[in-house]
């Protein structure tokens, strides 16, 4: 039995855990397969606070764990199967083990979205990636594909410039939904060409991995083939709700509903980060709401214990 548990270890469970073990409730973090969530496979992060010339993802969250566990928060590195919060304690389910927790931070956050085309699933890890930060070192002075047109589309072309020899970005209409900023960039590093409206229609290799997309103009419905070894896919999305589906309130996009206090539809259950944040999932707020998620769920502990903060001896 723990008083907290915090499953999901990106920015937002990290510092619930580090503001629940402070406040002297046992706190254990349930990883998942990826310590770290998104931002640990982020190269560079620049718009958080605190680092004039940004932070690499990785060492901002190495610094994040090794913070929670001066406070000693249990790091368990394990992935939750099931979770039952039809009762109070709540039980939490992993691949190892069964817990009990008093209360419960979700912060499993948000997985890419695939692109749904033929041979996609077929090529992941011989082609087809979803990060380039693990994976462009693979594609040294080869000419990849990045689909999309979002921050993360841009910011990872960028970051991809600095290894691949050619970057082609693949959007389906005729302006970035990315920061301006990023598409400057990516147009002054010179290796960058854009290919307006246009579709992937199917990844296409043989044994040794990919060799070329299949393309389709969206205005014209010309189609054509583009030579790759690899293409990252960042089209957006899909907050990671499945293992609560049914027993929280969940929106029409797939996020956990919280209150501003971070409270769920059930009480006890906090959630935080990019798994009930759709417009605006930031490490930044991710961080914020991590702190309101682990401050309420002390506050709920001592309420059920008739204990006021003071008394626990927390500030
Ligand atoms: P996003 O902003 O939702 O962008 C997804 C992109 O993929 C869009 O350009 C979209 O096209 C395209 N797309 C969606 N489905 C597609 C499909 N089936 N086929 C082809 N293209 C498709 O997602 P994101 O870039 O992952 O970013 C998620 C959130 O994180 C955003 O709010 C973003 O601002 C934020 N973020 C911020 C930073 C930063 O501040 N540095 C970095 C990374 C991410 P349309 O434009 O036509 O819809």
């Amino acid at each position: 039995m723990h008083e907290v548990i915090v499953i999901g270890s990106g920015p937002a469970g990290f510092t619930a855990a580090i503001y629940t073990a402070r406040a002297r409730l046992s706190t254990l973090i349930l990883t998942g397969h990826a310590v770290g969530g998104q931002a640990g496979q982020t190269a560079d992060i620049e718009n958080y606070p605190g680092f004039k010339d940004g932070i690499n993802g990785f060492e901002l969250m190495e610094a994040m764990q090794e913070q929670a566990k001066r406070f000693e928060v249990e790091v368990v590195v394990d992935t939750v199967t099931a979770v039952d919060l039809s009762q109070h304690p709540f039980t939490v389910t992993t691949h190892d083990q069964e817990y009990q927790a008093q209360a419960l931070v979700i912060a499993t956050g948000a997985t890419p979205r695939k692109l749904g085309v033929p041979g996609e699933l077929e090529f992941i890890g011989r082609g087809v990636s979803y990060c380039a930060t693990c994976d462009g070192f693979f594609y040294r002075d080869l000419p990849v594909a990045v689909v999309g047109g979002g921050n993360s589309a841009l910011e990872e072309t960028n970051y991809l410039t600095r290894l691949a020899s050619k970057i082609t970005v693949i959007h389906r209409r005729d302006r970035l939904r990315a920061e301006p900023i990023l598409q400057e960039r990516a147009e002054r590093s010179g290796k960058v060409d854009f290919e307006w409206d246009t579709v992937v229609t199917a990844v296409e290799g043989d044994k040794s991995g990919v060799k070329s997309l299949r393309l389709r103009n969206v205005k014209t419905d010309e189609e054509s083939s583009l030579t790759v070894d690899g293409v990252f896919v960042y089209v957006g999305m899909k907050p990671n709700t499945e293992l609560f589906r049914g027993q929280l309130n969940i929106d029409e996009w797939g996020y956990i509903v919280t209150d501003r206090h971070q409270r769920t539809s059930v009480p006890g259950v906090f959630a935080a980060g990019d798994v009930q944040e759709r417009i605006y999932p930031q490490v930044a707020v991710a961080v914020g709401t991590g702190a309101v998620a682990g401050m309420a769920a002390d506050k709920f502990i001592s309420e059920m214990e008739g204990l006021t903060c003071p008394e626990r001896g927390t500030t």
